[in-house]
């Protein structure tokens, strides 16, 4: 049987389910394969012609002990998860017409219109098919920068073997984002605004960290995550790059590039991995806005944290890419000490410079840019103009990032993967179309209908947001459980 390991290597090897329902591994590392499995040639040739939810079976299968989760439970599942998706295709690809062999892959046409539908769609619905199963009940939290926070309380919104808790920066996000987490009316989803964030997401998580430190809490409440951190978002994510793959290519073992908007690398960590399952993937490219971290780590070797800027492209003003360092545990053969040591040299001083030998294993088909507010804005217009196309910011980013790139990239077919629709923001269309007057393109039903719904919400200052969350989840606790 497959098991799953930490990053760190402090824990002893756990199943499947385990994984799932810890979100992080007990020694605050991230849950890994033991072994990563391989596909061959044969079998891509195999899967060329499947659908989305065809080839996620497949691809899940080889993660998924069928001892844990059956074939017909996996298949119910996966059905049940996609059923509120938009597009038949579930992931449609959209060649652009004014740039050559180059293809939007679409990732946004699940309920709440950005790409973390796709992972929280299958997690959330997989966590409560566990839960359900034991008869238990947890308390998910997840810190957001505008679309993990609407993905998780939609997908969570009355399950009653879940509560959860969703941290947003107030003033951070736009209020489009905000009203898709405030305006559900079920009383298992609790949002909670908080101002005077100066680094916005990641300040989340460094106390949503304490909270799980708090052993004793964390107990009593059945404490667990649905971030990125959660190993099933990554699984799941690696299926949309097969999926690309299969989709663009005219013949298996054809090279393909892919460039992917980029914040906290859960999403590219995914990409990194179906390549190293064996996926023919020549380049990956990790795009960032001006926070570019990743730029920095691709392209000298530094993995630092610097101050927050807030940018047209919020969803990923992210500092920390912690995704990272469940790449780098394969990129340095599974050598857990020395992960262990990097991630706690970095918790301590936010700074590491890798040497030459591990610089070059890890960046070996990676390239980097950082897109600035500028030329996002410029790229929307652009496209637009030239063919009726509306990106939204972060998927401007992720083109803005192969066109920087163009020089070191060959003529391979370029994918270039869209993660949010443009109705999540408007005040940055109308910036960059010039225009007070948006198109229908960047108008969404979801988003117009919640206008008129009241919101919920608790507000707090991120001065008191442990004992207030504490309190908040404690009282919430007694009140539904009658302890
Ligand atoms: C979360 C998010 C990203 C970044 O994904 P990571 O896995 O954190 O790198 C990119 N674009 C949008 C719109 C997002 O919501």
């Amino acid at each position: 049987m497959l098991k799953y390991i930490s990053n760190k290597g402090g824990v002893e090897p756990v199943d499947f389910e385990k994984a799932i329902l810890d979100g992080f591994a007990a020694d605050g590392g991230l849950y890994v394969p033991q072994t990563l499995p391989q596909v061959s040639a044969e079998q891509l040739i195999k899967w060329k012609d499947l659908s989305y939810l065809q080839l996620a079976f497949e691809v899940l299968s080889l993660f998924i002990d069928r001892s844990i989760v059956s074939e017909v439970e996996l298949k119910q599942l996966l059905d049940s998860a996609y059923a509120p998706f938009e597009r038949r295709e579930i992931i449609p690809l959209h060649p652009l017409k004014s740039r050559k062999d180059t293809y939007i892959m679409e990732l946004f046409h699940g309920p709440t219109i950005s790409f973390k539908d796709i992972g929280l769609a299958f997690l959330v619905n997989l966590v409560n098919f566990f839960l359900q199963r034991k008869d238990q009940h947890l308390s998910l939290i997840v810190a957001t920068t505008g679309d993990t926070g609407p993905a998780t309380a939609y997908f969570s919104a009355g399950k009653s073997n879940i509560d959860a808790w969703v941290l947003y920066p107030k003033e951070m996000i736009t209020p489009e984002q905000e009203r898709q987490m405030t305006s559900l009316q079920h009383a298992n989803i609790h949002p909670f605004a908080v101002s005077n964030c100066p680094e916005g997401g990641d300040d989340l998580d460094a106390v949503i960290s304490k909270l799980y430190a708090n052993q004793a809490f964390k107990e009593k409440l059945q404490l667990s995550s649905v971030n990125s951190i959660n190993w099933g978002r990554v699984m799941m994510q690696t299926v949309h790059y097969f999926y690309a793959y299969l989709q663009v290519t005219d013949q298996v073992g054809e090279q393909i590039n892919l460039s992917v908007p980029s914040g906290g690398f859960g999403n590219l960590c995914a990409g990194a991995l179906a390549r190293e399952m064996g996926l023919p993937i020549k380049n990956l490219l990790a795009a960032n806005n001006q926070n570019s971290c990743l730029e920095r780590i691709f392209s000298t070797g530094t993995f630092s944290k610097e101050a927050l800027i807030n940018t047209e492209s919020s969803a990923i003003d992210i500092l920390i890419p912690f995704n990272f360092w469940r790449y780098l545990y394969f990129k340095v053969d599974g050598d857990s000490q020395r992960i262990k040591a990097w991630m706690d040299e970095f918790k301590v001083s936010g700074a590491l410079q890798f040497d030459p030998q591990v610089f070059a294993s890890y960046s070996q088909g990676f390239l980097a840019s950082s897109v600035s507010d500028e030329q996002t804005l410029t790229l929307i217009n652009e496209i637009y103009s030239q063919e009726g196309y509306l990106l939204d910011p972060h998927g401007a980013v992720g083109l803005g990032a192969s066109d920087n790139l163009s020089g070191q990239l060959g003529d391979e077919k370029l994918v270039v993967l869209a993660t949010a629709h443009p109705a999540k923001f408007p005040q940055t269309i109308r910036r960059a179309l010039n225009s007070s007057e948006l198109p229908q393109d960047a108008s969404h039903h979801s988003i117009e209908s919640a206008k008129s719904y009241s919101q919920k919400v608790h507000l707090c200052d991120y001065q008191v947001l442990e004992p207030a969350l504490i309190h908040a989840m404690q009282s919430n606790w007694e009140l539904t459980k009658g302890q």
